[in-house]
């Protein structure tokens, strides 16, 4: 029995329109990071899940974000770290009925990390995101330095009309699906 207790979950940078905020194009990463981490916090703690948010708002580099991020998640007691970030590439100018999509990011995929990541992956893609699967890097900051299993949700782009719109219609559903993922995780382990 393994199951998921507590959360702490996190927007990716600092807010919008300050030094180190996250991707800007059709949607702001720095906005939505937090509109999803605010919906997908108050879902855990209606399903008895603790979760905390981690966010940071005062960061004086994007390096200071991140370490003060790590900071604020070792200091809670929980099973996974959860980071909202939006994904961005070449401005796509017009829209072409298919989304660029999401994916998930982790250091490896033992454990907890790989079998969630594919379950958020999964969630996502039912809302119409192109499931671009999980994928491992050593190379991201605040899933090197928590001390727990984290988890980098890179919910679509921001750059893409077509995911822009698909997510603008489904805020409530992408912070549903996230939940959803911890939830069904939880039922066989
Ligand atoms: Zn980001």
């Amino acid at each position: 029995m393994n199951k998921i207790k507590a959360v702490t979950v996190h927007g990716g940078h600092n807010p919008q329109g300050k030094i180190a905020c996250g991707a800007s194009d059709y949607i702001d990463e720095s906005r939505e990071d937090r509109i999803i981490t605010k919906k997908v916090i108050r879902l855990l703690k209606k399903n008895r899940i603790k979760a905390y948010n981690c966010t940071v708002n005062n960061g004086t580099s994007q390096t200071d974000v991140l370490r003060k991020i790590c900071d604020k998640c070792n200091s809670k007691t929980r099973d996974i770290d959860i980071s909202i970030h939006f994904n961005s590439a070449a401005h796509q100018k017009v829209q072409d009925g298919k989304t660029t999509g999401t994916e998930v990011w982790v250091r490896d995929t033992s454990g907890i990390k790989g079998d969630l990541g594919k379950r958020i992956c999964n969630q996502l893609s039912k809302i119409g995101f192109r499931n671009r699967g999980v994928k491992t890097t050593s190379g991201l900051w605040v899933l090197n330095k928590t001390s727990k299993p984290a988890l980098l949700i890179e919910v679509c782009f921001v750059s893409d009309p077509d995911d822009a719109k698909l997510y603008k219609a489904n805020r409530d559903k992408v912070a549903k699906a996230i939940v959803q993922a911890i939830l069904n995780y939880n039922k066989v382990h």
